[in-house]
């Protein structure tokens, strides 16, 4: 029997891997309904994230899909919230995932059973209209969300004690109209800061964001008009980043961001530039940076009565509103500080899943992880290689060299081969899906299948590295996954091809495919 704490992308995810592997899931959610934070309401409600209703996904549907169940094909390519959550219900369903779920139920504990050093169970209490309620299980998948408690680090802003215009944190933003006529600050330049900007700039007198560190900015619409994450998460893209050394790596990541527009010029330019950062996905900010709608300024140095200083800027800023998109704080309020420490955005956990110390592996954590991509399919194979763990099917590592692997993580130096990454980041998307999934025996094999499928393999290696790639082989194996490799373009463009009828739906020219099978070779022998 195992709690599934919260039933968004990662608590559905979680229920289905147990009922795939056998297990019997009960998961708890304290609010009414799934979806978790793809789920809007006009209310804020307390430990659940917060949507402004404008936002869209930064990652496509053919990226963001489980990986047994496209998107529909009539679906845009980024998804409105509402239609993401429209998929997560479909899933629910075609799962029947729901009849595993207590609504209105918040788990308020999880504790060791006093057995626990026999029986390795714990105990979860969980509240529903007020009445506690005692459940023994035998593991817990904690999917509880990260982006409900928000950061508001007042205490970095000098002088905004005596701010007298109104600030908030981007958590408590649902519409534009607080920002009419006024003059408006953005504090933090995450994609809820430059989402919020281009927002506000439509109806304000003037806005400004303030960023410390700077960031890449990126387009929805990529190289040729085709969603960026299907570009940039390929095998082949992947084997490059990783396997050059790191100023060449580098090189190359300024080369691809900067063919958009030059990073410096518009004041955006990255500070530590050896350090990978979450990018910001937004079509629009360029555009309202040329069109003076925004201006970007470094941090904030100190805050006056009605206006701003800038670190490295002598005029103050006459400022309104303040809104500060400073992200979240990460927090288990539920379980001990021993099982789960967060220090420095960092969790002391194995492949941001497994607490090191436990005699046996039966607390695993979800969704607790930023890679440059969608986090569905991530959250979905955590919870099969979790599932697999519980069964005893899969084994850990010894909890030293666990322990070795956190630390280094924690250390984050900088490295000649690969990539570094942030604490926020934390890893290559592809490599982290790949390390999981050759845990559990589903890492497609592209050498195998160039001598028994070819297509599939360049298809695998050099187009986007989809979901279903992992339901190809390996248990949960999916019939329909070769299918929906070689169908995803065409989904793609579905719901944009709509006027002329389609030629062909592959975005690469046949040529390519001559030199990819020649490159292809190259690169195996490369990597192995
Ligand atoms: P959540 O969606 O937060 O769900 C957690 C659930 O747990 C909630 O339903 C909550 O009510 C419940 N819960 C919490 N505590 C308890 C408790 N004690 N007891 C019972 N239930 C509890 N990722 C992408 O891949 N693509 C995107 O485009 C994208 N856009 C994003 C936009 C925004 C504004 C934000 C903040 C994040 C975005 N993300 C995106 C990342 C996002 O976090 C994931 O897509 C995903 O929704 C996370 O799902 P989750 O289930 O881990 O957490
Ligand atoms: P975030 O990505 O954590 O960004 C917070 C920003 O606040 C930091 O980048 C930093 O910006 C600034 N900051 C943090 N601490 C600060 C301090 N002490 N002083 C000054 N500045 C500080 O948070 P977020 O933008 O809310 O995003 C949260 C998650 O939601 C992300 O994964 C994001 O991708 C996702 N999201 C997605 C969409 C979408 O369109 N799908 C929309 C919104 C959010 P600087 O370094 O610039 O100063």
């Amino acid at each position: 029997r195992v709690a599934v704490v919260g039933a968004g992308v990662s608590g559905l995810a979680a229920i289905k891997c147990c009922l795939d592997e056998g297990l019997e899931p009960v998961c708890f959610e304290q609010s009414q309904d799934i979806g978790g934070l793809w789920r809007y309401t006009e209310h804020i409600e307390a430990g659940r994230p917060s949507l402004y209703p404008s936002v869209i996904s930064n990652t496509s549907k053919e990226m963001s899909a489980f990986s047994d169940f496209p998107f529909p094909e009539h679906f845009p390519v980024f998804l409105p919230n509402a239609l993401l959550l429209d998929y997560l219900r479909r899933y629910a369903e075609h799962f029947n995932l729901r009849e595993h779920i207590r609504f209105g139920t918040k788990v308020v504990s999880i504790r060791k059973h006093p057995d626990f050093a026999v029986t390795e169970q714990w105990s979860v209490v969980t509240e529903t209209g007020g009445k506690q309620t005692l459940h023994i299980c035998d593991a817990v998948m904690v999917c509880s969300g990260n982006f409900s408690e928000p950061s508001l680090p007042l205490q970095s802003f000098p002088g905004i004690e005596r701010f007298r215009g109104q600030y908030f944190h981007s958590r408590q933003y649902k519409h534009p109209d607080v920002f009419q006529g006024k003059r408006v600050l953005v504090v933090g330049m995450g994609n809820s800061g430059v989402d919020i900007a281009v927002e506000a700039s439509r109806v304000a007198a003037k806005v400004t964001i303030s960023t410390t560190r700077g960031a890449w900015l990126l387009s929805r619409v990529f190289e040729h008009g085709y969603p960026w994450d299907m570009i940039l998460n390929t095998r082949f893209m992947s084997l490059i980043k990783t396997n050059l050394p790191a100023p060449l790596s580098w090189w190359l990541i300024n080369y691809k961001a900067n063919r958009w527009f030059n990073h410096e010029n518009y004041g955006l330019q990255p500070e530590k530039s050896w350090l990978v950062r979450e990018p910001l996905l937004n079509d629009d900010l360029p555009s309202y940076i040329l069109t003076g709608r925004i201006t970007i300024k470094p941090g904030v140095k100190e805050f006056k009565d009605n206006s701003v200083l800038f670190h490295n800027c002598p005029e103050e800023e006459p400022i309104d509103i303040v809104v500060f998109c400073t992200g979240y704080i990460v927090s288990f309020p539920f379980l001990e500080e021993s099982e789960v420490r967060v220090e420095n955005k960092h969790a002391s956990l194995y492949k941001y899943v497994f607490p090191t110390h436990l005699q046996k592996p039966t607390l695993a954590v979800l969704g607790l992880i930023r890679p440059f991509g969608a986090i569905m399919p991530v959250a979905e194979m955590q919870a099969r290689w979790v599932t697999r763990v519980f069964k005893g099917l899969c084994q850990l590592p010894p909890q030293s060299v666990m322990e070795k692997e956190v630390n280094e993580k924690k250390k984050n130096q900088l490295q000649w081969f690969g990539l570094t990454f942030d604490e926020v980041l934390k890893t290559e998307w592809l490599v982290y899906l790949d390390t999981l999934a050759s845990f559990i025996g589903a890492k497609p094999s592209v050498l195998g299948l160039l001598f028994t499928d070819p297509w599939l393999a360049l298809t695998i290696f050099f187009g986007p590295c989809s979901p279903y790639q992992f339901r190809l082989g390996g248990p949960g194996r999916w019939v329909g996954a070769r299918q929906a490799i070689l169908t995803q373009w065409d989904r793609v463009l579905k719901p944009t091809r709509t006027r002329a009828p389609a030629a062909s739906s592959s975005p690469f020219p046949s040529l390519l495919i001559v030199v990819g099978f020649l490159l292809l070779l190259a690169a195996v022998v490369f990597s192995f």
